[in-house]
C-alpha cells in the first residue's frame, strides 16, 4: 500500500567536492560505538571515491543491501579517469569490503542519522563545508511493502552469512549500549 511520506535526500554535487573526507570521519564519529568515541573512515556510511590525479571526486553513500553481485560490468571515463560501475554504487555487496565494518564485517548503511532526531542535517551535510551534499526532505509516494521487505533482506543477507546466533548478540548488545 502505498503511503505518503517524507523522504529524506542528500543531494550531491560534484563540482563542489574537493575529496576533503570530512563526511566520512563525520559519519564514523556519529556511528562509533559508544558514539563519538573514535574516527575511522573505513566505518563510515559515505566513501569518496577518488583519482586524486585527475582531480575527481565522487561521494557516494551506502544505500540497500544485497545478497549476491550484480552483473554490471560498466566502465565510466571521466576526464582522462576509468572508474568501473562498483565505484558509484552504494550497495552493500558481497564483492567487495565497501561498507562493512572492518571489524565486525557486518553492513554499514546509511540510516541518515535518524538516531539523532535533534540533527536539523544530517553530520556529513554538516560537515562538508564546500557545500558538495545538500540535505531535503520530498513528500513522496511510499509503498509500505517495500520499505518492510528492504528490511527483511537486510537482516536475511546478515543472517545467511553469519547464523541467527551472532545476529541476535548483535542486536542485544546493540540494545544494550543505545
Ligand atoms: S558493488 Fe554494485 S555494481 Fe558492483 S557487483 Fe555489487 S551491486 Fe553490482
Ligand atoms: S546521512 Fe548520516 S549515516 Fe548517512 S552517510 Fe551521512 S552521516 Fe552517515
Ligand atoms: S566533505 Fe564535502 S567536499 Fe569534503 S569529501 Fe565530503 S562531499 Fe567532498
Amino acid at each position: 500500500m502505498a503511503e505518503k511520506k517524507k523522504v529524506k535526500r542528500i543531494k550531491v554535487d560534484l563540482e563542489q567536492c574537493n575529496g576533503c573526507r570530512s563526511c566520512e570521519m563525520a559519519c564514523s564519529t556519529f556511528h562509533a560505538l559508544p558514539k563519538y568515541s573514535s574516527t575511522n573512515p573505513a566505518r563510515s556510511r559515505i566513501r569518496v571515491v577518488m583519482k586524486q590525479l585527475n582531480n575527481e571526486y565522487v561521494p557516494v553513500r551506502s544505500t540497500n543491501y544485497t545478497k549476491a553481485k550484480c552483473a554490471g560490468r560498466r566502465v565510466y571515463r571521466i576526464n582522462e579517469g576509468e572508474f568501473r560501475e562498483c565505484s558509484f554504487c552504494g550497495t552493500i555487496c558481497p564483492s567487495r569490503d565497501l561498507f562493512k565494518d572492518p571489524t565486525s564485517n557486518l553492513p554499514l548503511k546509511c540510516d541518515m542519522c535518524e538516531e539523532e532526531p535533534s540533527a536539523q542535517e544530517p553530520f556529513c551535510v554538516q560537515a562538508c563545508n564546500l557545500g558538495a551534499l545538500t540535505y531535503e526532505e520530498v513528500d513522496e509516494e511510499v509503498e509500505e511493502e517495500a520499505e518492510l521487505e528492504e528490511a527483511e533482506l537486510g537482516l536475511q543477507a546478515l543472517i545467511d552469512k553469519y547464523g541467527v546466533h551472532k545476529i541476535t548478540d548483535v542486536f542485544v548488545r546493540l540494545a544494550q549500549n543505545s
